[in-house]
């Protein structure tokens, strides 16, 4: 496993839909939000519901006006994860939300700042035992009501190096917003500091490690469509989670958040922080060797052949003899094409070669037959049974192994383990 910061601990959520923790030796958590407006009742459950199936640990909904607060009292008892109320400029909602039985409360500091409306939120949380997140925002860290000061800070955005006094800007806040949590001794809270610029997210991420306990909800916000916000969220909160940084995720852009949850979750997988559900497909990217049309056979397995099985067994479908039967010596099934047909493993054993039509039928045929041989404890996952040698492409250089072997290569110890 990658190391992970050390850090208090918040739980949220109660007996009815669990307990979420976050921080600690916790699980990092995958949260998304609603995109439907939450007094919709029934929409707003089938939507959080939809979302928990998905993989969220957490849904947050935005509560703007008072109708809002009032259904989460009747969202609550019907959802099967802890729900969060998103604040902002009105802290009654807050309060509001507390009543309706919400299990944590999203506060922005650059919204809601007055000392007395803060420690009242405060008081509410804390007699509930409910959690707070501190989140401060780029889009909203600039000073508003105080127009001298907004002078000041739009001046300061504006002259020197962008990323650096925004930078300050949210750690000079958050320390502010802090003190008030401190002095009512309520320390039951996760920080987020999120901004559109990747890089930005990072240094204000590793700044806030470095100078708190407080577990991290990691985001990258504003972040555009999925092609570009998958990217700009993975490369920052991957880079961060990287270093033992984070507790909670929100990947967000424009799309249906469903996608959010989904790619949340793989990159978590991708870092060994969570436990796959399902297949994890491989897929070769194709090239002036391929002798199937890939792209469809592999669409085709993703539509058919994943949502039918339920163990996180490998496959992996690949267009050539070159990487194929590499591919297939690592995979719990495997394709992989030559001259209009498929030669399918499982487990490193070759079971079949069919023509082009027949290959997604017989690769889910054997995929179901190997989920239930796993089922049954006859196999297990991640086993290979059989040894392929491939043709060794490196010719008279030979392979690293070899050369590993005569002790010209030392091998290298990596940090994490899948
Ligand atoms: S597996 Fe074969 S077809 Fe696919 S990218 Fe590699 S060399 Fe090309």
């Amino acid at each position: 496993m990658l190391p992970r910061r050390a850090t208090r601990q918040v739980t949220v959520g109660d007996d009815r839909v669990g307990r979420v923790l976050i921080g600690g030796s916790a699980p990092v958590s995958v949260q998304t939000m609603c995109a439907g407006y939450t007094y919709d009742i029934d929409a707003c459950v089938a939507e959080i519901e939809r979302y928990a199936k998905a993989g969220a640990d957490l849904v947050r909904v935005a509560v703007p006006e008072r109708k809002d607060t009032e259904a989460l009292a009747q969202i609550i008892p019907q959802v099967s994860v802890p729900i969060v109320a998103d604040v902002h400029f009105h802290y009654q909602r807050a309060l509001e939300a507390v009543e309706s039985g919400v299990h944590k409360i999203r506060l922005n500091p650059g919204n809601i700042s007055d000392r007395d409306q803060v420690n009242a939120v405060i008081d509410a949380c804390k007699s509930r035992g409910i959690p707070i997140r501190i989140g401060v925002n780029e889009g909203s860290i600039i000073e508003r009501k105080d127009k001298q000061r907004r002078a000041v800070e739009l001046g300061q955005y504006f002259a020197g190096h962008r990323s650096g006094h925004l930078l300050a800007i949210m750690i000079a806040k958050l320390e502010e917003y802090l003190d008030i949590f401190r002095e009512r001794d309520f320390h039951d809270i996760v920080i987020s500091a999120k901004s559109m610029d990747a890089a930005l997210v990072i240094d204000a991420y590793t700044e806030i490690a470095a100078r708190f306990d407080y577990p991290l909800h990691l985001g990258v916000t504003h972040a555009g469509t999925r092609d570009t916000g998958s990217i700009r969220s993975v490369v920052a909160l991957g880079s961060l989670l990287a270093n033992g940084i984070g507790d909670t995720v929100r990947i967000s852009y424009a799309s249906d958040h469903i996608d959010e949850v989904k790619d949340a979750a793989e990159m978590l997988c991708c870092l060994g922080l969570r436990a796959r559900k399902g297949v994890e497909l491989v897929a070769c990217p194709t090239c002036g060797r391929i002798q199937v049309d890939l792209f469809t056979l592999v669409k085709e397995v993703e539509r058919t052949l994943m949502p039918r099985l339920e163990l996180p067994m490998k496959v992996a479908v690949m267009g050539c003899i070159v990487n194929g039967p590499g591919e297939a010596e690592g995979a719990d099934v495997a394709v992989f094409a030559g001259d209009r047909r498929g030669i399918i493993y499982v487990q490193g054993e070759r079971v079949a070669n069919v023509p082009e039509p027949e290959i997604l039928n017989r690769l889910l045929a054997e995929c179901l037959a190997f989920e239930a041989k796993v089922k049954r404890g006859e196999a297990t996952l991640g086993q290979k049974v059989v040894k392929i040698v491939p043709p060794d492409p490196i010719g008279d250089l030979g392979s690293g192994h070899a050369r590993i072997a005569a002790g010209l290569v030392q091998p290298v110890t990596v940090s994490q383990t899948h």
